[in-house]
């Protein structure tokens, strides 16, 4: 059997002229028409040199043809390589250099500025638009609209996609064709996925959260997707009464929960609403079950082992819980020195292993080898707990533990302390660097519209409620929190802006 992910796909297409995927204008795309394009897409690819093996890195806006050349990359044995679309030409130059691609293909705003980074390590350039415009289509409907899906195994590469890297230099994780299907069906399972299905996707499709989840689940399934360019809350609103699935990152929810036509009969139709990327607040969760009747579906995963725990279909979806490890996924806690499996409800490393875990890292065998365990687990590099009903639940990522006076501070423990008192909209607790207790914890606030709670007013609402040592030192109000496009709060960032608040 050929392994290779597209090949998979392609057997699942029971009929040809169902619809795949709609525009935003309503134009369907059947998946004999996506078939179509990629296998034009991927003889343009060879046309281009692609080999086996070789990698195809590509900065270019959403749209169909950008997901049409993810499939037709892997139709052609090559492996995809998605960089965000935010990223500057300094940034691509460490990309390139890294992966050496043999094709790169940008906006054709990028091709002067990228032509010679892309020739250093041998690549060339081809050109995309989110209209369609560039070299990469030009004449494409001549090519021939059949191609010899390459044959694979399940352990080659599919597609390598950098971490965000906001502690040292960005890590490209090695995803396999087993990977990626194997992900894609337990999640059709798990989530109940069928033909009948369709999602609304307004994700971006250079992270594993729309290129991956999104478009593998819905295409695995037979179902359709409207494919939207961006997220727009009113917009995304007015297609809930032709859809039954979103899958959105947590600024979404909070998005949508501010636009007053979220009602009970906007979401009459919709099945089920996912989050993940980033930790979802449980007065969303609450927020959202009491105007729509739904409760969010929180799953956690990450780029390097696609996902790993889903809150349950039928079952309690608990606020502020990742929910199960998937099927087939196993989910450990273990003492970050030690190594020690820790027990119900401790707080230590999550380690995961299963068919969705990465091969490893592009480049890096030594970073490689010091994230596994001995026994194949994968150190997620996120803190959390398994509680005694089974539900996981993640308390930070490791670098954002905060070590005050010698005592360990989980940040989430602060923060829902911190988000539970009114006025307060939401708040990212650091560590920041302080001569008598090493770190100082400091709570950066975000007030509701309108509200006046003060620094005073958080410090009491804390004073029992949480051991001295556990209490803010300092209380930060602003405006909105920095965010990546995962909406991700950069910690990172703010640690930054912060960093000399406790000098002299
Ligand atoms: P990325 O590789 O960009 O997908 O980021 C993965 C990281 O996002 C994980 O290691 C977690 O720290 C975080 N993450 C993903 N999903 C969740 C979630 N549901 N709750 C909390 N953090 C999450």
């Amino acid at each position: 059997m050929n392994a290779n992910l597209f090949a998979r796909l392609e057997a699942r297409i029971a009929d040809p002229n169902r619809i795949a995927i709609e525009l935003p204008d309503g134009t369907p795309i059947s998946y004999g028409a996506l078939r179509t394009r990629t296998a034009r897409i991927a003889n343009r690819l060879k046309a281009l040199g692609l080999q086996t093996g070789d990698r195809v890195a590509v900065q270019v806006e959403k749209s169909v043809d950008a997901l049409a050349l993810y499939f037709a990359t892997v139709r052609a044995g090559g492996v995809f390589l998605p960089l965000n679309t935010a990223y500057t030409l300094a940034e691509l130059e460490y990309f390139i250099g890294d992966a050496g691609p043999r094709i790169v293909v940008c906006d054709p705003s990028r091709e002067a500025g990228l032509k010679p980074i892309a020739a250093k390590p041998g690549g060339t350039v081809a050109t995309l638009g989110a209209d369609g415009s560039g070299s990469l289509l030009a004449g494409i409907d001549a090519l021939p609209g059949d191609f010899a899906t390459e044959p694979r195994q399940g352990d080659d590469l599919a597609a390598i996609l950098y971490t965000s890297g906001t502690t040292g230099r960005s890590k490209g994780a090695m995803l396999t064709h087993d990977n990626l299907v194997s992900n894609a069906e337990t999640l059709i399972g798990y989530w109940r996925f069928t033909d009948k299905d369709t999602l609304i996707h307004a994700l971006p499709i250079y992270h594993t959260h729309g290129l991956f989840v999104a478009s593998n689940v819905v295409l695995f399934s037979g179902a359709k997707m409207i494919f939207l360019p961006k997220f727009d809350a009113n917009d995304v609103l007015k297609r809930m009464s032709k859809a039954t699935t979103l899958m959105g990152v947590p600024t979404f929810y909070v998005r949508l929960l501010q636009a007053p036509g979220l009602t009970k009969e906007a979401t009459a139709g919709m099945r089920l609403f996912v989050s993940g990327s980033a930790p979802l607040l449980a007065d969303t969760h609450r927020e959202w079950s009491a105007r729509t009747g739904h409760a969010i579906l929180e799953r956690y995963g990450m780029t390097e082992t696609n996902m790993n725990t889903s809150n349950p279909y039928d079952g309690d979806r608990v606020p502020g819980a990742v929910g199960f490890p998937l099927p087939g996924v196993s989910v450990r806690v273990a003492d970050p020195e030690t190594g020690k499996i820790l027990g119900p409800d401790e707080i230590g490393m999550i380690e995961v292993k299963g068919p969705n875990v990465f091969k490893g890292y592009w480049n890096m065998p030594e970073k490689t080898a010091s994230e596994f365990r001995p026994d194949g687990f994968f150190i997620t590099g996120d803190l959390g707990k398994i509680d005694a009903k089974g539900y996981v639940h993640i308390v930070g990522r490791g670098k954002d533990l905060i070590i005050t006076g010698g005592f360990n501070v989980y940040p989430k423990e602060i923060e829902a302390e911190i988000d539970a008192i009114p006025g307060v909209f939401e708040s990212a607790v650091i560590g920041i660097a302080h001569a008598d207790f090493g770190e100082g914890v400091t709570a950066v606030v975000v007030r509701n519209p309108g509200a006046t709670v003060t620094e005073a007013q958080i410090v009491a609402a804390l004073a029992d409620r949480l051991a001295k040592f556990k209490q803010p030192k300092r209380v930060i109000f602003v405006d909105d929190l920095p965010r990546n496009a995962m909406g991700k709060v950069q910690k990172n960032v703010l640690r930054e802006t912060y960093k000399d608040i406790y000098k002299a």
